[in-house]
Parts: C-alpha cells; structure tokens; sequence
C-alpha cells in the first residue's frame, strides 16, 4: 500500500494559497531519510553522500540536505552554481560530468570541487582549462563493459552505455594523472539504474574494491575514495518492496572489510551520488481534476501536463496515483488520466484502476521528489510549477513560483515585441 503523505483537507489548504499543479515536498520524510542514509554507512568515517542536483535542483533542498553534511553531485555550469548558492563548496562538490564543456571544469576548479573525469582524453582538456595545473585530487569513471548482472537477471547494459573509461584506460588514466602531481585518487562507476534491490550497492562496491586493490598495487596511486555514485531504486509500483538502506549499507560494509580491509587499504573513503532514494518518495505533484470525457475509454483531465512529470510520456514510467479523500474507496473504475499537451502520450496513467472520480478531486501523484520537476519543458508553451515544501511543523513554505507568461517569453526580449494579454 503507498500512502499520500498529505491528507485532502492539508491539501486543499496548501492549495487554496497556492493554486494547483504543483509539487509538494515532504520534508520530515527527506530528514528521516537522510538520517537512515547517514546511519547505514557511519561504520566508514569518511562516508559522503553527495546528492545528485539533477534530481531535484532547488536551493532549499540541497540546504536541508546540506545539514547533513552531504555534499552535491554536478554535472552542469548551472548545478555548481546552484551548489555554491547553497553554501556547498570545496570538495563537498563532486563534478560527475560527461562531454563537459572547457568552461564547466574551469568552474568546478575555481569552487574547489572534486573532478570526475569521464573520460582518459579529458587528462589534457581538464588540465589545460584549470589553467594548465590538475587539482591534487581527482576521480575516475569507469565502465566495465558488458552486462551488469544480478541474482535475479541482467540490471543494465554499461556496454551500451556512454560513460567512463575501459579497464585499461583506467590503469593509463591513474598512471598519467600521477605522472602529473595528483596525489589523491577515486574511482567512480554507475551500473544500473533505479535498482529495487539490497544487492546492488553491494555487489557494485565489491567489483570496485577488487578493481582499487589492482590499481593501488599497479600504479602506485594512493586511493582516497570509491564512489558507488547513484541508481538505488524506490518503488514506484504498489506491489514493489522498498529498499533496506540499513541491510545495503552492512552489505557494502562486508565486502569492505573482506577486500579492502584485509589488503591494507581500510583508510578508503566511501561515496555515494543518490538522487532518487534520496528525494523520489518525498514528493507529489498534486494536481485537480477539471474534465472528464466518455469516448472509446473513460478519459480523466487534469490541470497538470507532461511537462510537470515527464516520466511517465518519456519512459512509460508508473507513478501511483491516490485521489486525495478517497484513500479507502473501491478501485471500480478504469481511466486514462491525462493532461492537455498535443500529444497523446501526455497520461500519468493509462487504464489505471482507481475509485470513481468527479470533477474537483485533487490527485496526489505519488514519488516526483527526483527526476520530477527537474525534468519538465515548456512544450504547447505551458509553464513550470511552483514547488512547496511541507515544513516539519506542517505549514507550507514556497520554494519556486511558478512560471508566468513573462518568464517564457524573456527571451524574446530582444526582439521589443508587444506580448502582454
Ligand atoms: C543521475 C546521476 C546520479 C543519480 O542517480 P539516481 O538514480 O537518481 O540515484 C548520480 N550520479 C550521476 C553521475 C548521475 O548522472
């Protein structure tokens, strides 16, 4: 059973000072959460967790998560910038980019930040545009190739994929960068995806540190830190058991102490780059229902659109849908639920068994704290969202407005054009 985290009476509240779509955070459930995250891993006292931006890119949560002490996973000029607006800098930034533009890496070296390198041909690029110095640390990404098996079947394909370097461009990397003055090493891999299992930190955590070992002893350089990045899953559907961050963070701690610690290397440092687990629960986007319509399916209209959770048009993603007020009502009806894009992949759910809804409901579209907001457009020129956060003393607090016609017409500024109503 997935249950809203607002009754409809607290939403109807929010939403008569704040008019519907728009996506609410559940900030109790992102602190205990950070809490259990901090927990699982306390046993490697170096653990950080740098929350990946792209997730959810909005200052007051990485401010709330920063109380952590977490630190923020880049990959963009404008997430650094975020980054610092928040007060996380230095090397609690983890620029984890890929085909990075020169200027990108000059600003992740003047913020101090630690530099993941996608690729071995970006030694020269990264070195020449941090104005011909390497910083003393720097990471690695690595892409072991293949598939990415686990006990119940293929997870992912990193062989299909276009990120890091090849064993053996790892082994040159480490050995160049050295040659160059780093002093300080990591190595950084992303396997799979939205993984709804313990197995998978785990079992990723245990090929690295086997792989740290070999590269330590090879290339002489000094391993600080593996970064098991992100790709730990919530459960989106119903029927899906959540994740143990507690059972993955012991499983990470045993194959720890079996390869790393028995080869002397017990002073390694653990990251972790969670945008999904971290957020994706602790939001919804609450939007209202305003048509309905009868033609060769039963057809539900909200005031919401692809552009506020593209998920589901993108990926063909469930998201959970709960009308808000009808929490025990028989699910005795089958809708399409749609927004109102010119394109008719626009649903948040299709064929979806829910109570019979009338005109007005509000609907609590469940887990779009991560990869929710962050990933909408302005297609049919429609408009972002406000985002809400529901403080832990319960009252509402806005942390973006929504856009209004201005903002999606400011750059055409420059053409003097009258564009009022
Ligand atoms: C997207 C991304 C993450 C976060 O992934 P989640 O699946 O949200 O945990 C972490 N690191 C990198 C480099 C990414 O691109």
């Amino acid at each position: 059973m997935k249950k809203a985290f607002v009754t409809k009476e607290q939403a109807e509240r929010i939403a008569s000072q704040f008019p519907t779509p728009f996506h609410l955070y559940d900030e109790q459930g992102i602190r205990a959460n950070a809490e259990a995250v901090k927990k699982a891993f306390s046993w490697n006292p170096g653990f950080r967790e740098y929350f990946a931006v792209k997730a959810t890119p909005n200052p007051v949560i990485l401010d709330i998560l920063g109380q952590y002490d977490f630190g923020t996973d880049c990959s963009s000029l404008t997430e650094l910038m975020l980054s610092k607006a928040a007060g996380i800098l230095g090397d609690r930034i983890m620029f984890s980019s890929n085909d990075t533009p020169a200027e990108e890496y000059t600003y992740a070296n003047e913020l101090g930040a630690i530099i993941n390198l996608d690729d071995i041909t970006h030694i020269d690029f990264c070195e020449k545009a941090c104005g011909g110095r390497l910083p003393e640390t720097m990471s690695c990404r690595f892409n072991p190739g293949g598939v990415f098996q686990m006990s119940n079947g293929i997870m992912d394909n990193p062989g299909d994929a276009k990120y890091g370097m090849t064993e053996a461009q790892l082994f040159d990397a480490f050995r160049i960068l050295k040659e160059k003055g780093v002093k300080n090493f990591g190595i950084h891999a992303f396997l799979a995806s939205n993984t709804v299992t313990n197995e998978y930190y785990p079992q990723l955590a245990g090929q690295l540190f086997e792989l740290a070992v070999r590269l330590q002893k090879e290339t002489g350089a000094k391993i600080r830190f593996i970064n098991l990045s992100g790709g730990v899953g919530i459960p989106y559907r119903p029927d899906q058991e959540p994740n143990d961050i507690a059972a993955i963070g012991e499983g990470v701690h045993q194959a720890y102490d079996a390869i790393l610690t028995a080869a002397g290397m017990g002073d390694v440092a653990i990251y972790t780059e969670m945008g999904r687990y971290m957020m994706g629960p602790y939001g919804a986007l609450i939007t209202r229902v305003i048509h309905e319509k009868h033609i060769y399916k039963e057809y539900i209209g909200v005031d919401a659109c692809a552009v506020n959770l593209m998920r589901p048009a993108m990926y063909g993603a469930y998201h959970h849908i709960t009308v808000l007020g009808k929490e025990d009502a028989p699910l005795d009806h089958v809708y399409d639920v749609t927004g109102s894009l010119c394109e008719n992949n626009d649903k948040f759910a299709i064929d979806r068994e829910l109570p019979r809804i009338e005109m007005g409901d509000l609907l609590f579209i469940h887990d779009t704290g991560a990869h929710g907001f962050s990933m909408g457009y302005n297609y049919n020129g429609k408009l972002r969202s406000a985002e809400i956060l529901l403080q832990s003393d319960g009252t509402p607090r806005m942390i973006r407005r929504a856009e209004t016609p201005a903002d999606y017409f400011s750059t055409l500024d420059i053409l003097g054009l009258d564009l009022e109503k």
